[in-house]
């Protein structure tokens, strides 16, 4: 699987709450078992009803750009290669009021658009402290 931003990226640090995000190679969101809420970044609590029976789901990988950012400065030395690059915020389908941000990757930094429908790739890591196999959620065009 491919380094979409490169060795140098930053890795997040895994919680039990982000490890289903960061680890199973699908688009996982949280679901309260009670409401049916769907919510992400996944929590301890329902934000809507405030139960505690919270389990998680993989969804279609699929979704919408609803705001992004082209990136021309690098804000970190190890992003200096990749510039420019696309930060966005995709609505996730099948996950009703989950948003996520990650990077709009193979394709152009001006080839993305509010609206445009994308689909998860992932991102192939290892953390190296914990020598954990990580897949970081990262969209590309879906058409
Ligand atoms: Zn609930």
């Amino acid at each position: 699987m491919p380094r979409y931003l490169g060795d140098d990226f930053i890795l997040p640090q895994l919680t039990p709450n982000n490890t289903p995000w960061y680890t199973s190679g699908e688009i996982t969101i949280q679901f309260c078992d009670d409401c049916g809420h769907a919510q992400h970044p996944p929590d301890e609590i329902c934000y809507a009803c405030h139960g505690s029976n919270l389990s998680f789901r993989a969804v279609d990988g699929t979704g919408t750009v609803e705001s992004f950012a082209r990136v021309h400065h690098p804000l970190h030395p190890a992003l200096k290669e990749h510039v420019p690059y696309v930060i966005a915020i995709i609505s996730i389908d099948g996950a009703p009021g989950c948003n996520a941000q990650g990077n709009v990757v193979n394709c152009g930094a001006n080839d993305v658009a509010i609206g445009q429908k994308v689909r998860a790739v992932f991102e192939e890591a290892v953390d190296p402290q914990t020598e954990t196999r990580l897949l970081i959620p990262q969209w590309e065009p879906a058409e």
